[in-house]
């Protein structure tokens, strides 16, 4: 499982591979000086002893110093030898600063063009799962992954590939250093790396399930703050205000006290490390003395210089060691990032394959069921659309209406049944050529935070030129108030179209659909009342959208179920009575029931 995360995290890395080179590359360079500027010291901690500026042992460090500054040091001339190791000391921090800034630049250019990917993968993927994944999924959950977890997840690309390699750079070089100038004190020193690692191991575990639960608390807070941000008219309506802030209140504390309870978990890593860090020193400190004083078998500055090495060791170890519990943390995320990404997409569930261009005869629900879980929600539904009919559906609130026109784009597929349009069953068209041929008005109109022209021409396969967008405008009875904007087809809509009336609204998603014509239109009428005039421009603009297209639609105006070529009455998911408007009322069955209550306040111009 481990390994399968890292494998999909490699494979957002591998794009930018070059410029991971240049980080480690650089980070090995500027640790090699690192190690080196230490080595410096040695002579010039001798000289100022004055002992002899190399160490008498020999081995392969002081023949690398004897190589590179020993042409500088003359025993005759200490202050010059003096200054000439200061001089190099400096060139060479001053070079290894260099190539830490290279090094410190490329990783973090690569930490962030990572997450950017992974950031616009998850969105694009997103884009294209089913409509059940968006009916399961909260949405403050949804932008909670896209947001925060790849940002989390960042750290796994930070900790585990760019400070994990510089700090192990270091190590290295610096341990083929000590080891340089005494085996034996390295061996000790050495112990201390197995040993962190080892006490940290239960805290690791605990980790990782607590830092999972506080991002999908994150995302709860996210929810509930998306929830009552969109929802604000009805809790200012309902006076829910103390209520929605217990919610969130509820949600931050629980997200806070989780961070707590994390960090109080991820700092003892740092003093159990720091306590064998110090005892080990401490014990280096014993044997290296004797071994300077008892024994002679090392040189004072070379001890000096490996204790401080040491102790500057300590530093990328304990960074080290505190890579897993970072990382704990970024693969919760990063779990949480590739739910989303192995969720099966549309496309790659669609099975059709065939392209369609056009709509000939018609389309047909044949015995059709539906269940989102266990419960049928639609049985045996049966009917023909030929092309230039309006079908009209209508029946209490529950009775499946929505689920049946959500089959017809297959936004969902029929448990069992099938639906053809043209004589093909739907699953074997491909998705997109299906959908270019469907419509959709729905009750639930939605502005976008754009300029109007946008808004009508919205997600066009093709570019439309003004006149286009006009008259699809002017048709749906919307020319006349745009105008009247303060910048015309330029204006931009606010946030969820606050700056429009609801008939407003509707008139621009009637123009959207006008402007792409299709030839299939599935109309979800709005329920709620406009005063008169508005009504009759929306109804107008409706009557033009409905001529000469084949129209599924739930109904809630009368005009609409009278000219219906046949209505068909839903009732718990099953057609209850079909026909047209007066041979329905006349049987004085459900629909009569339904016209009466729905219907009836409407002008009523046909007598019952
Ligand atoms: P209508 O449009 O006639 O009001 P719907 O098609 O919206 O009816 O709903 C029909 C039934 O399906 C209802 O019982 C509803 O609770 C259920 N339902 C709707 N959407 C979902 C969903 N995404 N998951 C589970 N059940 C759903």
């Amino acid at each position: 499982m481990r390994l399968a995360l890292y494998r999909r995290l490699l494979s957002f890395v591998r794009p930018h591979r070059w410029r991971m080179v240049l980080a480690i590359a650089s980070s090995l360079i500027a640790a090699t000086l690192d190690g080196y500027s230490f080595i410096l010291l040695i002579p010039f901690l001798n000289r100022l002893f004055d002992q002899p500026s190399l160490p008498a042992q020999g081995g392969w460090l002081s023949r690398l110093l004897a190589s590179t500054v020993g042409a500088y040091l003359d025993p005759s001339n200490p202050m010059r030898s003096l200054q000439n190791v200061i001089l190099m000391l400096f060139g060479t921090v001053l070079v290894k600063n260099l190539f830490t800034w290279i090094a410190g630049t490329s990783s973090a250019q690569l930490q962030e063009y990572v997450t950017r990917d992974m950031r616009d993968a998850v969105y694009r993927h997103l884009q294209r799962l089913p409509l059940a994944y968006f009916t399961r999924m909260k949405v403050g959950q949804i932008i909670s992954r896209v947001l925060s977890d790849t940002e989390q997840t960042k750290a796994l690309v930070t900790a585990l590939i760019t400070q994990a390699l510089q700090q192990t750079a270091t190590v290295v070089v610096y341990v083929i250093v000590l080891f340089g100038i005494s085996w034996k004190l390295t061996l000790i020193a050495l112990c201390v790396a197995p040993m962190v690692t080892l006490s940290l191991q239960p805290l690791l575990k605990r980790l990782r399930t607590g830092y999972r639960n506080l991002r999908n608390e994150s995302g709860e807070m996210m929810s509930v703050l998306q929830e009552s941000v969109s929802g604000i008219r009805l809790v200012k309506s309902f006076g829910a205000e103390g209520y929605e802030e217990g919610r969130f209140i509820g949600a931050s504390h629980k997200f806070s006290s989780g961070l707590v309870r994390m960090a109080r978990i991820a700092l003892v890593s740092q003093p159990v490390s720091e306590t064998l860090g110090t005892l080990v020193t401490v014990v280096i400190l014993w044997v290296g003395a004797r071994q300077v004083l008892l024994y002679h078998s090392l040189q004072g500055a070379a001890f000096l210089v490996f204790l401080s090495m040491v102790l500057r060791l300590l530093i990328p170890v304990k960074g080290l060691s505190q890579i897993p519990a970072t990382a704990q943390n970024a693969f919760a995320s990063a779990e949480r990032i590739f739910e989303i990404l192995h969720a099966e997409t549309e496309i790659e569930r669609d099975r059709g394959s065939r392209e369609v261009h056009a709509f000939q005869r018609a389309v047909v629900f044949e015995n059709v069921s539906f269940s989102y879980e266990t419960e049928p929600v639609l049985s045996d539904i049966s009917f023909t659309a030929q092309k230039g009919d309006v079908i009209a559906l209508v029946g209490s609130s529950g009775a499946g209406k929505s689920t049946l026109v959500d089959l017809i784009p297959r936004f969902y597929e029929p448990t069992a049944g099938r639906i053809r349009l043209d004589g093909v069953d739907i699953r074997e068209i491909r998705l997109g050529s299906l959908r270019s041929l469907i419509g959709i008005v729905s009750q639930e109109t939605v502005i976008f935070n754009d300029s109007v022209r946008n808004n009508i021409a919205y997600g066009s396969r093709r570019s439309y030129g003004q006149d286009e967008i006009e008259a699809a405008a002017r048709a749906a009875n919307a020319h006349g108030f745009i105008t009247e904007l303060p910048q015309g087809y330029d204006t931009a809509l606010g946030e969820r179209g606050a700056r429009l009336s609801g008939g407003q609204r509707q008139r621009i998603a009637i123009a959207r659909a006008l402007l792409v014509d299709p030839p299939i239109l599935i109309l979800d009428e709005a329920t709620s009342a406009l005063d008169t005039e508005s009504e009759r421009l929306v109804q107008e603009a409706v009557d033009r959208l409905l001529e000469g297209r084949t129209v599924v639609v739930i109904a809630h105006r009368l005009s609409t179920v009278m000219h219906a070529s046949e209505i068909l009455v839903l009732e718990r998911g099953r057609i209850i009575e079909r026909g047209t408007h007066s041979r329905l009322l006349a049987q004085r069955g459900a629909y009569h029931r339904l016209y009466s209550l729905q219907f009836r306040d409407e002008e009523d111009p046909v007598p019952v």
